[in-house]
């Protein structure tokens, strides 16, 4: 008999009590069953599953095989809390009639679902139930990770990339076995993305109003069920068979391939194929392009006068290098603009404030109306020769680069 010491392991409980119990359940799991009969044995938990065409074969098939495990049971000293046995019945049929059910002559009540293994088995398999319990637990424990999130170290995005990732592990959990389900049903899938949006508007500082579809592009975000399937697909590729002589894809092979197929074709068609979002739409209409993008992202270091953030405020209305177009704008309001400017730009004076005769509020209107020219003519110069001296420079890197 060997003898290995426990390094890691198991603090509450006995370490020997997995094996003791599959030792002891052992000859339980392999009894004869009727047929369409299967026992299904995980950690401390014991499953009957009975698969038949009609309510009456159920309790043909089921009972005895529940009255054999109580008396094995009993005979072994082990006591089986008959009151906290619960049945449901997985069917796409509306109409049956519900079987009796009976262990230790105690009815055991069918439910509507079922959590077994931390899935939650509704009657239907919609996996709609399932889906908002993943749902409202991902939120709960996205929103008590932002309020840590001050107290933790590291950059804006490696949080933000914390955050996303512990909301994707507690949505998707199981999801192979579910996924599928879900993704086909629109009003499901809005369920489990729903939190991942939340999260996706703080990445994005962005207002509520926004849609899920732009506010998961904007975050770079792949929506959590098209994440589900990829590890379903994923999940399949490894266990498959090969040819003889067909090598082996790795691991971070089929990673890779399966996340482009995520992106590029389910992604690019949802995002194609929505009625929302039209705007960012048509500005972001490559998401493999906008994902790979080789321009900063907004937070790093502005390449045209080097200041600490390249952010649209800097781009605007403080980085030096675009004093020129700035001109205009500040020569018709008297200074130089700032974001403080922009609300009464973009929406002109209150109406109320405007004066009562018609030449005075005319001349106001008109006034208005070419500040907002300006201000318009300003921002589309400053980004477009933004976006060319950036294409220029990547072309540079390019040549330079070996
Ligand atoms: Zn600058």
């Amino acid at each position: 008999m060997a003898e290995r010491p426990v390094t890691c392991g198991v603090p509450q409980g006995s370490v020997l009590g997995p094996t003791l119990w599959n030792v002891a359940y052992d000859s339980l799991l392999k009894m004869e069953t009727p047929p369409g009969v299967q026992l299904v044995g995980f950690a401390n938990d014991l499953t009957v599953v009975g698969t038949v065409v009609s309510g009456q074969q159920l309790e043909d098939a089921i009972n005895p095989t529940l009255t054999i495990i109580d008396d094995w049971m009993q005979s072994r000293g082990l006591e089986l809390a008959h009151q906290k046995s619960e049945a449901v019945v997985l069917s796409g049929r509306r109409a049956f009639v519900p079987p009796c059910l009976t262990i230790g002559g105690l009815l055991i009540p069918l439910r509507n679902d079922i959590r077994y293994l931390g899935v939650t088995l509704d009657k239907r398999l919609t996996f709609a139930a399932h889906a908002s319990t993943v749902a409202a637990k991902a939120a709960r424990s996205a929103a008590a990770l932002f309020r840590l999130m001050p107290n933790i170290g590291g950059s804006a995005q490696w949080k933000n990339r914390l955050l996303a990732s512990v909301e994707e592990s507690q949505l998707l959990y199981a999801a192979p076995v579910w996924i599928p389900s879900v993704t086909e049903v629109a009003k499901t899938r809005a369920i489990l993305i729903r939190p991942q949006r939340t999260a996706a508007l703080r990445v994005i500082r962005s207002y509520r109003t926004v849609s899920d579809e732009a506010a998961l592009v904007l975050a770079c975000m792949p929506p959590v069920d098209l994440l589900g399937l990829e590890r379903q697909y994923i999940g399949s590729r490894l266990r498959a068979a090969t040819e003889p002589g067909e090598q082996r894809s790795s691991k971070a092979v089929v990673k890779r391939e399966a996340r482009k197929t995520t992106i590029v074709a389910a992604w690019q068609a949802r995002w194609h194929a929505t009625p929302k979002a039209a705007w960012t739409r048509r500005v972001i209409p490559d998401l493999a392009r906008w994902l790979g993008r080789t321009v900063p992202a907004a937070s790093s270091r502005c390449w045209q006068c080097s200041d600490e953030s390249d952010t649209v405020e800097h781009t605007l209305f403080e980085c030096p290098h675009w004093n020129g177009f700035r001109e205009a704008l500040s020569a018709r309001i008297g200074r130089r603009p700032s974001t403080a400017d922009v609300p009464d730009i973009i929406c002109g004076p209150a109406f109320e404030l405007l004066p009562a005769d018609a030449h005075g509020k005319d001349t106001i209107l008109s006034e208005a109306e070419e500040r907002f020219r300006l201000f318009y003519g300003m921002v589309e110069n400053t980004l477009s020769a933004k976006e060319e001296e950036e294409r220029v420079r990547q072309a540079a890197n390019r040549r330079n680069s070996p």
